[in-house]
């Protein structure tokens, strides 16, 4: 190989293929004096055929492999570049102005955002300004001679390298298109890295220097499950990565077989094993994976996932159509968590310097009542078909936690009203912030269950973002601190008589899930990939036994290795089975 690149192992797994950059390029555009005017114009015209093929080649190609809901984006840009009024204007702008057209281009896209600032809470008009802007970029890109990268363009799968995965981006991804995932920044429980390992893509993230090291079509190993990527690797090394990728399938296969057993430990404790889903293309993989019911289906996925704010009705269908699915199992879904790595594309967002410390989550959703209500009343809707199970994200506080219920109770009450069928329907929280972590007895008095986060609680707890691969040392899953944290949570919440889950990565963490079965964690919500391993590992575990181990690491562990240390001398055998 000619150089190994290290980062965070984010998804499991190895994969071999070819390079793609899915950077956009520089699109700077200045002012240029025009002499030439026909060859201004012509020039403009070629670009605009060229954008037309373009997206007319993306639109075929992802109306094959993703279908017609996701290649409508396409005909509406389609639309836009025949727009007389936009194209007019530009050609308007190169005649009287005498400038170049990438500049004219950039004149009109401004217009037009200046004409639409004050209509942020139209869908159709917020919306066309988005498909304006992708499709005005696709042009200007046309015009200053590079490529706008987009995966559909590409005819064979391959390892998208990029310098930090946006979660629109990544929720987007066609599985089929992509082997492996390489960028420079994020953390093992960014979103897009949650995204590839529910899609089961091998992922490395954070390796600071993929953008610099790896150009397009260059041959590469991606080592999801060590956080490492070969470039050039040699025949001997291919042929490694290919043995162990084969075994993988195997191991997989192996435990298969338990997609039908129970979870419960040596000694006869049970407990649940639930998935976590974001978008309806994880369902057929949460109905096979094992999953005895979803512990969170982040419902924001479908928002980055849409050109505009999805409707009530267009929830409702969704949340519907999983909740029939899955009845008589229950299935938690969580309210809005837009903010931190997940800012919603086509809402403007307020350039927070933390946006994981800002309008995030609840706050958004308490600031924002309508969209609020509107998810709130598809879910009430929902009810009716399932077993469901609303659940608040990001609480910190008693009052965020009260108004969230005085709003939710206020439109069950008017559809109520109206006599609008609907189940009994259970109401809690994530802990994830330390602060109702501390206050778990308080909260667990108002909630019907508390499920912990620890993808964020860690990172809040230990003041390292999440996201932020030079902090990724300190995002310690098992530091005495988050340990302490999760354990007054799990007794809170039994001593106010309500079970507690974890939906945070952790809870598939297989070093964690002896320390957790010993707290007394009622449900454990992971990726759906996880799911059998977990299984595996708990039915080999002797839960009161663990009770001791639990005590002992959260009273006296100094340390995260200290903790690991102690796990692994208390269940040596299941850990290396
Ligand atoms: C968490 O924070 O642990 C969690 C499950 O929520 P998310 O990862 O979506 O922030
Ligand atoms: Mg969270």
């Amino acid at each position: 190989m000619k150089a190994m690149l290290r980062g965070i192992a984010a998804s499991d797994g190895v994969a071999c293929g070819r390079v793609y950059r899915l950077d956009e390029p520089n699109l700077h555009v200045s002012q240029q004096a025009i002499t030439d005017l026909d060859y201004e114009l012509n020039r403009f015209h070629q670009a605009l055929e060229a954008t037309v093929s373009e997206i007319e080649t993306i639109k075929t190609r992802v109306n094959k492999n993703l279908g017609a809901d996701r290649a409508q984006v396409f005909i509406a840009q389609m639309a836009m570049l025949k727009d007389q009024d936009l194209i007019g204007n530009i050609e308007q702008h190169i005649r009287k102005r005498h400038i170049n057209a990438e500049f004219a281009v950039q004149l009109v896209s401004t217009t037009v955002k200046d004409e639409l600032a004050e209509f942020v809470d139209n869908p159709y008009l917020q919306e066309r300004l988005t498909n304006w802007q992708a499709v005005a970029k696709r042009l200007t890109a046309h015009l200053l001679g590079v490529t706008l990268p987009n995966l559909a363009l590409v005819q064979d799968p391959v390892i998208v390298v990029t310098h930090d995965l946006i979660a629109s981006a990544a929720v987007a991804v066609n599985p089929k298109q992509v082997l492996g995932f390489v960028t420079d920044a994020g953390g093992r429980t960014s979103h897009s890295s949650i995204l590839a390992r529910s899609l089961n893509i091998p992922a490395v993230v954070g390796t600071q220097a993929a953008t610099h090291e790896l150009t397009n079509g260059e041959l590469v190993v991606v080592n999801g499950t060590q956080g490492n990527v070969m470039v050039a690797p040699t025949a001997d090394e291919i042929a490694v990565a290919r043995r162990t990728m084969a075994q993988r399938v195997k191991n997989q296969q192996r435990l298969e077989k338990l997609t039908h057993y129970e979870t419960v430990s040596k000694d006869g404790v049970g407990v649940t094993l639930a998935a976590n889903m974001g978008t309806m293309t994880d369902l057929p993989r949460v109905l096979a994976s094992g999953a005895e019911s979803i512990g969170l289906f982040r419902t924001e996925f479908l928002y980055l996932d849409a050109q505009h704010l999805p409707t009530e009705d267009e929830q409702f269908a969704i949340y519907r159509q999983v909740l029939k699915q899955l009845r008589p199992r229950p299935v938690v879904i969580r309210t809005l968590d837009v903010g931190g790595d997940k800012p919603l594309p086509y809402r403007p967002s307020q350039n927070e310097a933390n946006p994981f410390m800002g309008a995030r989550a609840i706050r958004q959703s308490l600031a924002h009542q309508q969209v609020f209500r509107s998810q709130l009343r598809a879910l009430i809707r929902a009810s009716a078909f399932g077993n469901l199970k609303i659940m608040f994200p990001m609480i910190a506080t008693l009052d965020e936690l009260r108004q969230a219920k005085a709003i939710y109770d206020d439109e069950r009450s008017k559809l109520t009203a109206k006599r609008v069928p609907m189940g009994k329907i259970a109401v809690g929280m994530m802990v994830e912030v330390p602060a109702a972590a501390l206050l778990a007895d308080r909260f667990a008095n108002e909630v019907d269950f508390m499920s912990i986060g620890t993808n964020d609680l860690i990172g809040y707890t230990l003041a390292a973002d999440r996201t932020n691969q030079n902090v990724a040392y300190l995002y310690q899953p098992y530091h005495p601190a988050v340990l302490r944290l999760i354990d007054r949570v799990i007794s809170a919440g039994h001593a106010a008589g309500i079970p507690v889950a974890m939906c945070g990565e952790m809870a598939g963490d297989p070093i964690a899930l002896p320390l957790l079965l010993g707290m007394g964690l009622d449900e454990f919500s992971m990726a759906p990939g996880s799911i059998l391993k977990a299984r595996q590992v708990i039915r080999q575990l002797d839960a009161h036994e663990l009770a001791s181990l639990a005590e002992t690491t959260v009273n006296s562990a100094s340390t995260s290795q200290e903790v690991v240390t102690m796990v692994q001398a208390a269940v040596p055998d299941v850990l290396n089975g």
